[in-house]
């Protein structure tokens, strides 16, 4: 029995169970009035009017029943069913062989019925009529009024049927007591089954942290604008959205501050766009808006300035406002294509042309800046496959003392072999490094490696050479410079004193504390100099204030040196400089042997050109050395 014995079994039943029901009430009331027809046919033919008019009766009130099914009204319609059941059923026994009839083998399929469609008052009240209708009947028998049975009555016989009906009633009682709960047990197991299914495609669809709609499900709503007719020149603007700073803000706050930033800048593009658009976390701080049925590009413009603005408004984080800005690329269907993966590849780009416009802007996909950025693109990911491999190399230029003509030094520079690839300058390597933010990776990795190399060449017999390192104007201004230089110290053992860092005039721009780093790498024992000197921003005032220890001149000066007048009074001009101002000069590019005893005459202390050699592995480096070492006796 279900919990209670008062309690309807209809107050356990999910909706399923319950139109099952009615779905069952329905065909035995159709059942039932289709055997009726049939009797009314045969009393009809026989002319019995009394059976005919009372089994017409009996439709008409399973034809209530049925109207009460049909307005949901279950347990009233099988109340009333069994009633117009039973009250034919009695009307039979009594008309024809009373308790001697096979009518009351209908009672158990009356109770089963009602156990299985009523509530268990309604079996009980049915229990009671069935035994008082026997009752009623042996009373009527033994009063000599039905004369239909035979007589004398054994009482054996009404007291079997008692307790038929007493038996049958109660396993139809257990009986639908277990399969009811069993039904509606089932039921609510089908339902739990099919909600966890429903989470889980959301869940596959959906972010877990934002709760916006996942990649795989942007691109298929992307698919389906592209494939729906679209009225006249109608476009669909796919909008490749990447925070600024998100990472300062996530690495300054805490990981939760930055997860709650994510749903807020979600909860805000939601909002920017229209109800029938769709914005999409791609993962990190990437979103994806896709637009559609756009009359033209500025309706893409004016969406994409809503959502800059949006996003403009401090967001408070941990009780502190921070500012954010991001870059968003725009490309459209069908002018810049017509594949979901190419909308997203070109928004992607135009992206970059967001961020190279200085960030906090937009930009639609423009073909022509494409090829430049695919390039930056293959390239970044290239050297962070090359990073992470080990596939990167530094390559050391000897310097001179060009009065004695002795290797002093070298310069460490970047190599990047790529066989199966174009090759790459330099120069624009650290380019997408810097761009990409990957230049601390490799510049802090071109010194430990150039540190280890020094310690090298000491274990190799070549006595005190020094090592020069390019540094990057993005390394100082990280501010955590001087512990990676000292991390690379320690780690090799090298003396301060032989490490030497080059730095260009742009550092001195926008780098905060420069002073201070310069005077606390000065105090270390490690020494500066500027390279190019001469190409960039040269407020000479700097080089009284900051603790540079020498000054490299820039190669475009020193190729000239014998035909340029005028490249000669500059080089010379600097090599007084420098000593004046307590340094010594390098000159970096020194091809031929003119050039060399120009510098000479002019007291340029240091050089590293061609004349002598290129930038050399390591191995060769050493046997380069040993070979001049050696000819100098
Ligand atoms: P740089 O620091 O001025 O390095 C000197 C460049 O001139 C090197 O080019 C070198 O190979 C080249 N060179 C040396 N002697 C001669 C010569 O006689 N004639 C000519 N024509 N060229 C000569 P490279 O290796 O291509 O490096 C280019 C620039 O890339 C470097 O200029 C430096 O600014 C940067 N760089 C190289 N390695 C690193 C690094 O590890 N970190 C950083 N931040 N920058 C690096
Ligand atoms: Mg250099
Ligand atoms: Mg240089």
């Amino acid at each position: 029995m279900a919990q209670g014995s008062g309690r309807r079994f209809s107050n356990l039943r999910p909706d399923k169970v319950l139109a099952l029901q009615k779905g069952r009430l329905r065909q035995i009331i159709w059942l039932v009035i289709a055997a009726l027809l049939v009797f009314c046919v045969t009393n009809f033919t026989r002319g019995t009017t009394i059976n005919l008019a009372f089994d017409l009766g009996l439709i008409v009130m399973l034809l209530l029943a049925h109207r009460w099914n049909q307005q949901g009204r279950l347990e009233l319609a099988a109340a009333w069913m069994i009633v117009t059941l039973l009250v034919g059923l009695c009307g039979l026994m009594a008309v024809d062989q009373g308790l001697y009839d096979e009518v009351p083998l209908a009672f158990p399929a009356l109770l089963v019925f009602a156990g299985m469609f009523g509530s268990r008052k309604l079996l009980v009240m049915l229990m009671v009529v069935m035994l008082a209708v026997l009752a009623a009947l042996y009373a009527l028998h033994e009063a000599g009024i039905l004369l239909s049975v035979p007589r004398p009555l054994n009482w054996r016989r009404p007291l079997a049927m008692i307790l038929i009906i007493v038996f049958s009633g109660f396993f139809v009682w257990l009986l639908a007591g277990d399969l009811l709960r069993n039904m509606v047990r089932l039921e609510a197991e089908k339902l739990a089954l099919q909600a966890s299914r429903e989470r889980i495609a959301l869940m596959a669809r959906h972010d877990s942290l934002t709760g916006l709609p996942n990649r795989s499900l942007a691109m298929e709503q992307l698919q389906y604008l592209l494939g729906k007719p679209r009225r006249g020149q109608d476009m669909i603007a796919v909008m490749f959205l990447d925070l600024d700073n998100f990472k300062t803000i996530n690495d300054s706050l805490s990981h939760s501050a930055g997860d709650e930033l994510l749903c807020k800048v979600g909860e805000a593009l939601s909002l920017a766009v229209r109800g029938s658009d769709m914005a999409a976390r791609m993962s990190g701080d990437e979103f994806l808006i896709v637009l559609g049925d756009l009359e033209n590009e500025d309706a893409a413009a004016d969406t994409a300035t809503r959502i800059l603005q949006a996003l403009s408004q401090p967001f408070v984080l941990d009780g502190v406002e921070v500012p954010i800005t991001a870059s968003l690329g725009i490309a459209l269907a069908p002018r810049d294509g017509n594949e979901p993966a190419v909308l997203l590849k070109h928004a992607d780009l135009a992206m970059y042309q967001a961020k190279d416009a200085g960030r906090n802007a937009f930009r639609f996909f423009d073909a022509s800046v494409n090829q430049g950025i695919l390039e930056h693109l293959q390239i970044a990911s290239g050297l962070h496959a090359a990073l992470a491999h080990d596939e990167l190399e530094v390559h050391y230029q000897p310097k001179f003392d060009l009065g004695s003509g002795r290797v002093v030094g070298a310069e460490a520079l970047l190599r990047w072999p790529r066989p199966d690839a174009a090759p790459v300058s330099v120069h624009r390597i650290i380019e997408v490094a810097e761009r990409s933010g990957l230049i601390h990776e490799v510049g802090a990795w071109v010194l430990r490696q150039a540190c280890d190399a020094a310690r090298e060449w000491r274990r190799a017999g070549l006595g005190e050479l020094a090592v020069s390192v390019n540094v990057s104007p993005l390394q100082f201004r990280r501010g955590d410079l001087e512990a990676t230089i000292r991390e690379a110290l320690a780690a090799s053992a090298l003396e301060p004193g032989n490490l030497e860092l080059e730095m260009t005039e742009s550092t001195f721009a926008d780098t905060p504390d420069l002073i201070g780093v310069l005077r606390r790498l000065g105090e270390l024992g490690v020494r500066i100099t500027i390279d190019d000197f001469g190409t960039g921003y040269s407020n000479l005032a700097y080089l009284q204030r900051f603790a540079v220890h020498s000054l490299k001149i820039d190669q475009s000066f020193v190729r000239n040196l014998g035909s340029s007048a005028q490249d000669e009074g500059l080089v010379r001009a600097i090599i007084e400089m420098s000593h004046c101002l307590g340094m010594q000069a390098t000159a970096e590019g020194i091809e031929d042997a003119q050039s060399l005893a120009r510098l000479r005459d002019f007291g340029c202390e240091f050089g590293q050109g061609f004349l002598w050699a290129p930038a050399l592995p390591i191995d060769q480096f050493i046997a380069f050395v040993r070979e001049r070492h050696a000819a100098a006796g």
